[in-house]
C-alpha cells in the first residue's frame, strides 16, 4: 500500500496555496499554544479525508501535535482552538513566537558581505535608535539578538526579542520550513528571509526593508543602503569592508542627519585622520574612524570603527534595479552596476 496516498487517492503533499491559507487562518502559529515552529494537521483522520481543505486543517507545534497523536489530547481540542483563533482579533490571538538558540553566548547576524562581527554589536541604528542589536553573553551566559524588521513600506513584519522571534500578524504570510523563516508581503514577494544557524547565528538571506526615507537591501552575498527622495529617485551606497575594531558605540549601518555625520568626520579630519574620496560631483564618500559615509544621504557604514576597505560603490538606481542587483548578482557585479552611473 502506498502510504503517500490515502484511500480517496489523496496525496500527503499539501499544495502551497492551501498551506498558505492554513497558515493565515492559524495566524501563523500553533492554534493551541502559539509556538511558531509548526506542522500541518488534518483535523479529521487523514485516511478518510478526500481533499486538502484549509477549513479542516490547522497549524500545530510538534509538542501539541504529539499530544494529539499519542491520544493524550483529543482532535476536538485542536478543532475548537482553530475555530477560536480564526474568530479572534490579532490582539486576542497573540503573535506566533519561536525560541532561538543562543546558549553558547555567541550572537551573530550575517548581513550580505558586510563583515562587522564580532567587533560591532549595533548592526542597524536609525537616528539614535538601535533597530538591530547583538548582545553577546558574558562567559557561560547566553547571547541575544534584538531586531525589528520592516517590509518595503516600512511596516513591522517580524521581530527578534532577545531569545525568540515574534511574527507580526500584519504580515501577509510567515512560513517556517526547517531552519528558515520567510515573510512575504504578497504572493511571490519576499520581504524577509532568515536562516537560523544555531547556536547563536542568524543569516539574513533576503532583506527588503524600508525605514522612513531609507532602505536596506541584503541577500546572502551583498547589501546596499539607500535613500528615497521626494521625486522618486534613489541613491545608494555599498562599501565592502571588514571591521577590525570598534569603539563601544560602533555601528555597522547608521542612518543619521547629514550635518551630524559631517561634523563627526571633520573632527577626525582636523586630527589628520580620514580620506575624502571625491567631491567634484558632490558625491562625497568619506573614510575615517567616523565611518565610511555619505553625509548627504545620511548614511554611514562602520561608524566609530577601524576597518579595511576593499571596494566602494555609490550611485543612483531605482529600487527595482537595485533589488535585482543585490538579490541576483554576485557582490562584485552588483557594485560595478551600482557605480555605473546615473539612471
Ligand atoms: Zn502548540
Amino acid at each position: 500500500m502506498n502510504m503517500r496516498v490515502n484511500r480517496h487517492g489523496l496525496r500527503r503533499h499539501i499544495p502551497s496555496d492551501v498551506r498558505r491559507e492554513v497558515r493565515r487562518r492559524s495566524k501563523f502559529g500553533c492554534v493551541i499554544c502559539r509556538d511558531g515552529f509548526c506542522v500541518y494537521e488534518h483535523l479529521e483522520d487523514f485516511v478518510g479525508v478526500d481533499e486538502h481543505d484549509p477549513a479542516k486543517m490547522c497549524l500545530l507545534c510538534e509538542s501539541c501535535h504529539g499530544r494529539i497523536t499519542r491520544k493524550q489530547w483529543s482532535k476536538d481540542r485542536a478543532r475548537l482552538a482553530y475555530e477560536q483563533i480564526q474568530a479572534q482579533t490579532p490582539a486576542e490571538a497573540g503573535e506566533p513566537r519561536g525560541p532561538l538558540d543562543f546558549h553558547t553566548g555567541q550572537a551573530e547576524l550575517a548581513l550580505g558581505d558586510l563583515v562587522y562581527a564580532p567587533a560591532v554589536t549595533s548592526v542597524l541604528r536609525y537616528f539614535g535608535q538601535d533597530l538591530i542589536k547583538l548582545n553577546p553573553g558574558r562567559p557561560s551566559e547566553p547571547g541575544t539578538i534584538s531586531a525589528v524588521f520592516t517590509d518595503d513600506e516600512g511596516k513591522a513584519i517580524l521581530a527578534l526579542d532577545e531569545n525568540e522571534w515574534i511574527g507580526s500578524l500584519d504580515a501577509w504570510d510567515i512560513e517556517v520550513e526547517g531552519p528558515r523563516i520567510v515573510v512575504k508581503q504578497k504572493l511571490g514577494v519576499v520581504a524577509l528571509q532568515l536562516r537560523l544557524d544555531p547556536p547563536g547565528r542568524i543569516v539574513v538571506e533576503r532583506l527588503d526593508m524600508r525605514i522612513g526615507d531609507h532602505h536596506v537591501l541584503a541577500s546572502e552575498h551583498g547589501y546596499a543602503v539607500g535613500v528615497h527622495f521626494e521625486d522618486g529617485h534613489m541613491n545608494w551606497t555599498s562599501p565592502r569592508l571588514m571591521v577590525t575594531g570598534a569603539a563601544a558605540n560602533g555601528i555597522a549601518i547608521e542612518i543619521e542627519d547629514g550635518p551630524i555625520l559631517r561634523e563627526r568626520f571633520n573632527r577626525f579630519k582636523a586630527a589628520g585622520k580620514g580620506v575624502w574620496l571625491a567631491t567634484a560631483d558632490e558625491s562625497i564618500i568619506m573614510h575615517s574612524p567616523a565611518g565610511a559615509m555619505i553625509p548627504q544621504l545620511g548614511i554611514s557604514i562602520a561608524s566609530w570603527c577601524s576597518f579595511d576597505m576593499f571596494e566602494d560603490a555609490a550611485g543612483a538606481k531605482t529600487l527595482p534595479q537595485m533589488r535585482d542587483a543585490v538579490f541576483f548578482k554576485p557582490a562584485r557585479e552588483m557594485r560595478l552596476f551600482l557605480a555605473s552611473g546615473l539612471v
